[in-house]
């Protein structure tokens, strides 16, 4: 029996750092999808599964005493230009709950309302965003990559005004904290080190407890966090995930992925592709993202300079050092990653041609990123060769994989357990989202983002029911554009 444990840490820290706000009531809510083995996670009791109580809490319209809300402050570069007062204008902090296993959870709301920092937003959420950070949050969890969760979700039954009226809706996200490096932004800004100092210690008690006992626990929270973000963007790219908006507002402290706006996964094999309606520039397209990465970082490394030495020069020369180490362990994550997918479990820099001459044959061929790789792991690999018009070099690649994954110790059913693990046969296609979208917003039918939500939780395993679900878009379904939640 688990008993529900609720705490809220955040508010102990100094009140410039967040709002004590109230959601706004909505007229008339209704369910939408509850995530009941989440729930069952985190222990929320049962009174609040897709229940009244629940509808009433959910959609901010009747809280219960254990929901103290507040907006958290932050700051961040958005496409490279700063602006100091960001903050959460349409997201709501309840709770902290302390789930089954002892970790600590956000509970947010997002669409319930404006907030002290909604700068004239209207702190609410259209119907479709809503389904897609519901679908794509789930979907990642499901492919192992460090992601935001999704609790809730519930319609408004008010209209949200963006070009045109859209149905509203709201979504209760759970992370392990909202904390951004915006947040660690937000706070050097103030130009405080006393109040840097004790919100730095903050996280690393919350997340990287392990720091405080190194010889120095800032420089090894800089560590960690790219430690944390090489491995998450590794795992992205090797999944084909476009985040779309890397804004420093949008890169979590803990490593999960946050902000589902315009994110995409690629189909056909491209290191310039972008999605994003307003990324016209490319910045974050899907070949940046680990550049971009850094670059978050090293912003994350300049508000923690006051901490790592009183001498700045020497600060920024162990800030420097650190950031240095993200390309190594980068590369290091990605190759595990890739070479798992190609069924060599013990990879070696060595790989690393193999890996980029296929990814060179993919992007000519404009193959299919994640229909090639299953295809690679069924029983006869060779079928893969209907994907690409360059045979010759398919198979002097082919030749080269076979060579190479037969001197592992794996028999041929051994790796192909080992890549179909790797490679889903099942990932979150841009039209299939738009198809659950359109679907829900236009007449309120859910059964296409329900199939959706059951196919996705379980992305490595072949269902025959699912077999739709797996081709890429024919050109007619093709969507090229996506867009931020707003
Ligand atoms: P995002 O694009 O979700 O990363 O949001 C960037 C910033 O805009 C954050 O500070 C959000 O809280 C704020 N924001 C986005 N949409 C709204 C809205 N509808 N109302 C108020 N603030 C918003
Ligand atoms: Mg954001």
């Amino acid at each position: 029996m688990s008993v529900f444990s609720t705490e809220y840490s955040y508010q102990q820290l100094p009140e410039i750092l967040f709002a004590k706000c109230q959601p706004t009531a909505v007229a008339a809510p209704e369910w939408l999808a509850f995530n009941h083995s989440l729930a069952d996670e985190l222990g929320i009791p049962a009174q609040y599964h897709a229940s009244e109580a629940g509808l009433k809490l959910f959609s901010g319209n009747d809280l219960p005493e254990w929901c103290q809300p507040i907006a958290q402050a932050y700051a961040g570069h958005q496409f490279a230009n700063y602006v100091p007062r960001l903050g959460d204008g349409r997201a709501l902090l309840l709770a902290e709950v302390i789930s089954n296993n002892g970790q600590r959870y956000d509970l947010q709301l997002k669409g319930a309302g404006p907030t002290p920092f909604s700068r004239g937003g209207d702190g609410r959420s259209p119907l479709g965003p809503v389904i897609r950070e519901y679908l794509l949050s789930e979907a990642m969890h499901a492919l192992g990559v460090p992601t935001t969760r999704a609790l809730a979700a519930v319609s408004t039954g008010e209209s949200v005004y963006r070009d045109e009226p859209q149905p509203g809706a709201i979504l209760c996200r759970v992370a392990k904290s909202h904390i951004r490096i915006g947040t660690f932004q937000y706070v050097a800004a103030l130009n405080d080190r006393q109040l840097l100092m004790e919100f730095t210690d903050y996280v690393i008690n919350r997340h990287y407890p392990q720091c405080q006992s190194q010889p120095q626990p800032y420089l090894a929270l800089l560590a960690a966090v790219i430690a944390a973000q090489a491995a998450t963007v590794a795992h992205w790219m090797s999944l084909g995930f476009i985040h779309g908006v890397m804004n420093t507002d949008n890169m979590t402290i803990s490593g999960e992925t946050i902000d589902y706006g315009p994110c995409a996964f690629m189909e056909a094999y491209d290191e310039k592709a972008v999605f994003s309606a307003i990324d016209r520039r490319g910045r974050y397209a899907y070949g940046n993202q680990p550049a971009i990465a850094l670059w978050n970082l090293t912003r994350l490394a300049e508000a923690l300079l006051p901490l790592l030495h009183s001498d700045q020069q020497q600060a920024i020369a162990l800030a420097t050092s650190a950031l240095e180490e993200f390309s190594s362990l980068y590369q290091h994550n990605y190759r595990q990653k890739m070479a798992t997918k190609l069924g060599i479990t013990a990879p070696a820099p060595e790989d690393d041609p193999l890996i980029a001459r296929l990814l060179q044959l993919l992007q000519q061929d404009q193959v299919d990123f994640s229909l090639f790789f299953r295809q690679l792991s069924q029983q006869d690999p060779a079928t893969a060769a209907e994907l690409f018009n360059d045979k010759r070099n398919w198979q002097s690649w082919l030749n080269s994989w076979q060579v190479r994954t037969s001197e592992q110790s794996l028999t041929s059913e051994q790796r192909i357990i080992v890549m179909q693990q790797a490679n889903p046969a099942l990932i979150p296609r841009n039209h299939l989202v738009q198809r659950a979208i359109t679907e829900a917003t236009g007449h309120g039918d859910l059964s296409f983002f329900n199939e959706l939500k059951n196919a996705w939780q379980h992305p490595f395993v072949s269902k025959p029911e699912y077999q739709p679900l797996t081709r890429p878009a024919t050109a007619a379904e093709r969507v090229n554009r996506t867009f931020c939640g707003t």
